[in-house]
């Protein structure tokens, strides 16, 4: 037999939500984290070397993103531009069944309406399906880059909502053809996303938390979160939820900040605020060395008072590299 992993049998298989009933009848909180697919051509062994050592703490699940198409120009020798539409991340359900072999863990593919029909979908977690996993994390994802709105496909979801509804559809044996009779219900696990600071169409996040409570209505299981440095913001938020009668578990997703540059960029890309304490200090900082030990120090400030206040599961938004979410785990988990 191998000793790489690859000839073991995949054993455990959970859906999230039992996961964290679990671990709220244990009164413990569980360590999981987010992976990315590499960039095309490069290897899945660099994802290895980065989980290897975050499976210490045992992650009961992990989660991997999708990454829509983009549409990319490349300039020709005479000056016109080449407009292509790549991938740039393909694989997210491979690695899903690399990840279920190699480490026994419950994979949480995301799951998109951009670029998505109907079809797509219900193939796609026919796909999942047949493979044995029984989570996905629903989301509508963003615009493609030449597009200031998201827009659906012909026959695709226009919101995450309709996406939960049709998976909660594949759970009850409906599948989208009417005459398909004696269908396999499947049986998925939903999350969805949550953004304590609000997400960034939202005219306000009162309306956006009632647009959360639709995701809910339509049978989500349970919401993580947008990345957040402020546990204020997401107490806050809990307690809003709570009050608009959302009463599934809300993971909070933290990430800590590694560089300079991300001052800027997190803002931007995710629309959330970083304190003044934690802004100055990175600004003060000598170098990127010094900006991920703040980050680590901050995270592990946030993760420890989450844990205090007995919150189950706290997931790491790990980027592709994962020394700093193994220094914060190796604190609290
Ligand atoms: P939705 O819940 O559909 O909400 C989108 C917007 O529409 C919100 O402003 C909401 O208030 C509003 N809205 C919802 N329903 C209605 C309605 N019926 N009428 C009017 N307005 C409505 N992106 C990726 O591309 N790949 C990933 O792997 C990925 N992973 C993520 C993981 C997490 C935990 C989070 C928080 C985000 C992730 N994203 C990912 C980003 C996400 O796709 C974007 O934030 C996207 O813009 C919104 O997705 P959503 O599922 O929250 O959308």
């Amino acid at each position: 037999m191998r000793k790489d992993g690859w000839a073991r049998i995949y054993t455990t298989k959970m859906r999230v939500d039992q996961h964290i009933k679990d671990a709220e009848a244990r009164n413990e909180t569980l360590f999981t984290f987010e992976i990315l697919p590499p960039l095309k051509g490069q290897t899945i062994h660099d994802i290895y070397s980065n989980i290897d050592p975050l499976m210490e703490f045992k992650p009961p699940f992990i989660n991997v993103t999708y990454h829509r198409e983009q549409v990319v120009y490349k300039r020709l020798p005479n000056g016109l531009l080449e407009q292509k539409v790549v991938r740039k991340r393909p694989g997210t359900v491979g690695i899903c069944a690399a990840l279920m072999n190699r480490y026994q863990v419950d994979p949480v593919p995301h799951l998109l309406c951009g670029g998505f029909d109907k079809e797509d979908t219900e193939n796609a977690l026919i796909d999942l399906h047949f493979l044995g996993v029984e989570n996905v994390l629903a989301l509508r994802g963003d615009g493609m880059q030449d597009q200031v709105y998201f827009v659906p496909e012909t026959d695709g979801h226009a919101y995450a909502s309709e996406l939960v509804e049709q998976i909660v559809n594949m759970n009850q044996g409906i599948y989208l053809d009417d005459e398909l009779i004696n269908n396999s219900a499947t049986n998925f696990s939903i999350g969805v996303a949550g953004y304590p600071e609000k997400h960034f169409e939202a005219p306000s996040l009162n309306v956006d938390v009632s647009n959360l409570k639709r995701k809910v209505d339509a049978g989500a299981n349970y919401i993580v979160t947008q990345l957040f440095f402020d546990n204020s913001k997401y107490f806050e938020f809990v307690d809003k939820c709570r009050a608009a009668g959302i009463t599934i578990p809300i993971i909070p997703g933290l990430k800590p900040i590694a560089t300079k540059k991300q001052l800027s960029m997190l803002p931007h890309r995710f629309h959330v605020d970083l304190p003044d304490e934690l802004a100055l200090e990175v600004m003060k900082a000598n170098d990127n060395a010094a900006v991920r030990q703040i980050g680590v120090e901050w995270a592990i400030k946030q993760a420890g008072e989450l844990k205090a206040a007995g919150i189950p599961v706290i997931h790491f938004y790990s980027m592709g590299k994962s020394d700093n979410i193994y220094n914060i785990a190796k604190e609290l988990f």
